[in-house]
């Protein structure tokens, strides 16, 4: 692709892309009576106007049915979670059975750490990335403490190089190899929330496997961004939540993936809820759990059914779009970007912004993490100022996310456009 750094040039990219309409599908959050440009999709997706019906149609069935709703309802609620796997199973790659949609990340996160890690005297590590997401840190923090271990020695953080930002891939699978069998389970984001940076879980998983441990990813930013094949990969389990790339609402009811090879065996121990019960005994509401063969055999509780009507939602748009279209667009938006603030650095005689998201297409998604070298929080307060809606770390670092659905290229060229003009 050859881009121009030109307004026409953006505008041109924006009429000759076939996902041009999805934008007029969202509500965008106004600035002084204009659209927002809004690049945090990674955090909160926006809302589909469609989820205010979705969501109105579960609070009629549930005000003229009240509890029969579980049956009678148009979307009856009893099997209402049984809609997603054929959908979800298109975004992360894998089989209906291997998905199920319950719960919130961190929950799931930790209830899959009780199937898959399950420390021995010998082996008993924690392999992640430095930096993970504090949620996760906390969890694998009080995991290892859980079953005796202290996470000083348990956790194992695999740090970028001195002077670099991004992982090698060779240092991840040196680390696991290093570790060798001390290893139980090696759990990374599938995209590091900080750097943007998009793992190779294919090789990741084999490596793990090579010494006997389980693979596990934390998807919260990669489902519904990134390309996955999550069972051909031969993951073992992973986990995401439903309100960053996928528009579901905030807190939204999240999602879970555990392999085939898994999925019937009984004897994985699990913390168990009566919706994870075989359905056709369920209520007969006996003594001893017997699990659901799939997926679903992890869930606990009854669905919540408000958060799943905007899940549903935004998925029936992601299914009207295709995630090819989505894929092709969202690494030319990126690409764009990347190519404008190369362009800001070349007209500067030092470096300006460093951007930390890897420069290779097939190692990011739609975020672009830029460390700024020169007056970064200033620039940032006046972006705020002039109705860009960003992300600001500390130090110094912002990160931005022009997703596919919603996002235009003149948006990025307009932030580029803005960024050049404050750092002169
Ligand atoms: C967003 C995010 C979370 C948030 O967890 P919740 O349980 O949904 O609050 C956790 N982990 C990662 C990697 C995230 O990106």
């Amino acid at each position: 692709m050859v881009y121009q750094n030109t307004l026409a040039f953006s505008k041109q990219m924006d009429e000759a892309d076939p996902l041009h309409e999805f934008k007029s599908y969202f509500y965008i959050p106004q600035h002084e009576g204009k659209d927002c440009i809004y690049f945090t999709g990674n955090s909160l997706g926006l809302q589909p106007r469609i989820t205010t019906q979705y969501v109105q149609q579960e609070l009629d069935d549930w005000a003229k049915l009240g509890v029969e709703g579980h049956f009678q309802a148009k979307h009856p609620w009893m099997p209402y979670h049984e809609i997603f796997p054929q959908q979800l199973s298109k975004i992360v790659g894998c089989k209906e059975a291997e998905v199920v949609v319950m719960n919130q990340l961190t929950v799931n996160l930790h209830l899959l750490m009780v199937s898959f890690y399950r420390p021995t005297q010998h082996r008993y590590k924690i392999i992640c990335e430095a930096k993970a997401f504090p949620s996760d840190q906390y969890a694998f923090e009080t995991q290892a403490r859980y079953h005796g271990f202290d996470p000083a020695d348990a956790v194992v953080e695999i740090a970028p190089r001195e002077g670099e930002h991004a992982l090698r891939t060779e240092d991840i699978i040196q680390t696991i190899r290093k570790h060798g069998d001390s290893v139980a389970v090696v759990l990374l984001g599938g995209i590091n929330y900080y750097t943007g940076q998009f793992f190779d879980l294919e090789a990741i998983s084999k490596a793990a496997h090579a010494v006997g441990a389980y693979a596990g990813f934390d998807l919260a930013h990669a489902a519904g961004n990134v390309e996955l094949h999550l069972h051909d990969w031969n993951i073992d389990f992973a986990c995401w939540c439903s309100y960053k790339y996928l528009n579901s609402g905030p807190g939204g009811v999240a999602g879970v993936y555990i392999h085939e090879k898994h999925i019937a065996n009984k004897e994985l121990p699990r913390f168990a809820g009566w919706w994870g019960y075989k359905k056709d005994t369920r209520f007969k509401m006996e003594k001893g759990f017997d699990p659901i063969p799939t997926a679903e055999g992890w869930q606990l509780s009854n669905a919540p059914i408000l958060s799943m009507a905007a899940h549903k939602a935004a998925l029936d748009i992601f299914e009207e779009a295709g995630m090819e279209k989505l894929h092709t667009k969202r690494k030319q938006l990126a690409g764009y970007l990347h190519y404008l603030l190369a362009e800001i650095n070349r007209r500067h005689a030092e470096k300006v912004i460093e951007v930390i998201t890897p420069a290779d297409e097939n190692e990011r998604g739609c975020q672009v993490s830029m460390l700024m070298l020169k007056r970064g929080k200033e620039i940032f307060d006046e972006l705020v100022k002039q109705g860009v809606i960003a992300d600001w770390r500390e130090p110094n670092v912002i990160r931005v996310a022009p997703v596919p659905l919603y996002n235009t290229f003149e948006e990025v060229w307009r932030f580029a456009a803005l960024v050049d003009k404050l750092i002169s």
